[in-house]
């Protein structure tokens, strides 16, 4: 017997059938003598609405100072999805309680939209699973000092699953979703894509951070801290497949670096719209000039990613960087009153129609000509590089958005990512 968690994505939640799927297999689970947590997103869409309503109703929503209102609204899809799924197993024969995340509580800081998890009482929760009971907590929020609502940033309810299983020493967190598994890219982009039997912690990290979707970044973070053993495998099996199959299914987050992960040189591919660029032209080149650029952006609690800084000529230089396009308008707005001015800028340009395409491996360590190989992929497609970023395990190019499904499916040829690796 074990203390397992369960986490439930949108789709898998999506409706009462589906629910009652979920019940049926949490049920098998705590049959067969392990204390079960559950924790489920809101139903497929609903965030997404419930965002939407409160657009309708504000033009300033997405400014900071409406965020609270923000969380306090879509919060409510997890706690309608805990409510759900507490009756269905109730349905099913088995003893469930449902939870918010300030019941529990989870607490956050109070970065609204995105806050993050600081601790997380498993007092009520023990107690229940020593009652033999099924507990279910709602994903993606928590409760900061002030006893405000917070969320913690979309896609949360996988940080909120590892979280939990960290905070309870769970023997296992799994990520349950709607495809069976982490691909060497998304399966939706690229049909061929392979789903990966493990992954190592450190390329499941980077494929996160540099936008795949399918795990949130934070979650990944708390499996390495805590060493929470995570695993991403389908909802959309039979739920009544056996145990020993189903725990084995899908793909395993690694800690270890085995000799078959060294063998692929690139693993994954990973992509990211929701970046856009900014330039400043003709700025002079002289000591301290990209601090005096990015310290103000800094300032403004805005996020770089990848910064490129050209050759000067005539003492001038032309300066990018990339923020997320969330913020896109700010960062121009800023360029375009205080930096560029105080930089001597010649003018500030800017491009949201960008994406960033990340290649991922562990084996990229030790084998040089990646990189080119990656380069050469993409001029063969006639596609231009605006700006490049590496690192030990990865490299990024920022193109047009434009080619981004083009760009990936070449390079996922070129890497020859759908073949087993020998
Ligand atoms: P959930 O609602 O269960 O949290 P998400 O939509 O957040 O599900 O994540 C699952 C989706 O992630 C898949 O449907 C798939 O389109 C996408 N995805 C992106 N990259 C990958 C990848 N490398 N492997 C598998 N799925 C991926
Ligand atoms: N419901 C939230 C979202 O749509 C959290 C999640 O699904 O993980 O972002
Ligand atoms: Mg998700």
């Amino acid at each position: 017997m074990a203390l397992i968690v369960h986490k439930y994505g949108g789709t898998s939640m999506g409706s009462a059938e589906r629910i009652r799927n979920v019940a049926k297999r949490v049920a098998k689970w705590a049959r067969a003598g392990h204390q079960m947590v559950v924790v489920p997103s809101a139903m497929s869409g609903e965030t997404n609405r419930l965002l939407g309503l409160a657009k309708e109703l504000s033009p300033a929503v997405g400014s900071p100072e409406l965020n609270r209102e923000l969380d306090m609204i879509a919060a409510t899809g997890e706690q309608v999805s805990v409510g759900l799924l507490a009756i269905a197993l109730q349905a099913e024969g088995v003893e469930a309680v449902s939870y918010t995340g300030w019941q529990v509580p989870v607490a956050t800081d109070s970065s609204f939209t995105k806050a993050r998890i600081e601790s997380i009482d498993d007092t009520r929760v023990r107690a229940d699973l020593a009652a033999g009971k099924v507990v279910v907590i709602a994903g993606f929020q928590g409760v900061d000092e002030d006893k405000n609502i917070t969320t913690l940033g979309r896609g949360g309810s996988d940080t909120s699953a590892v979280a939990i299983a960290a905070a309870l020493k769970a023997a296992e967190c799994l990520i349950y979703t709607d495809v069976d598994g982490v691909y060497t890219t998304d399966p939706r982009i690229v049909p061929e894509a392979r789903r990966l039997h493990t992954i190592s912690f450190e390329e499941m990290l980077e494929m996160a951070s540099l936008g795949s979707k399918i795990l949130q970044i934070r979650s990944v973070e708390f499996a390495g801290k805590y060493r929470v053993p995570l695993r991403v495998l389908s909802s959309f099996t039979p739920w009544d497949i056996s145990i020993e199959e189903e725990a084995k299914s899908g793909t395993l987050i690694s800690f270890e670096e085995d000799e078959k992960m060294e063998q692929a040189v690139v693993s994954g591919i990973a992509f990211n719209r929701d970046e856009a660029k900014v330039t400043l032209l003709g700025v002079p080149d002289k000591p301290g000039i990209a601090f005096q650029i990015l310290g103000p952006v800094a300032d403004a609690n805005i996020d770089i990613d990848v910064i490129i800084q050209n050759v000067s000529h005539d003492g001038k230089t032309d300066f990018s960087f990339t923020v997320h396009r969330n913020d896109y308008a700010r960062t121009m707005e800023l360029l375009e009153k205080t930096v560029g001015p105080a930089t001597q800028a010649a003018k500030v340009v800017g491009d949201a129609r960008i994406c960033k395409v990340s290649i991922v491996g562990i084996g990229m360590r030790s084998h040089v000509g990646v990189a080119s190989k990656m380069f050469r992929a993409l001029s063969e497609e006639g596609i231009n590089i605006q700006m490049i970023s590496t690192s030990e395990i990865k490299t990024s190019v920022v193109i047009d958005e434009k080619y981004m499904e083009l760009a990936v499916r070449a390079l996922h040829r070129a890497f020859e990512l759908e073949q087993i690796p020998t």
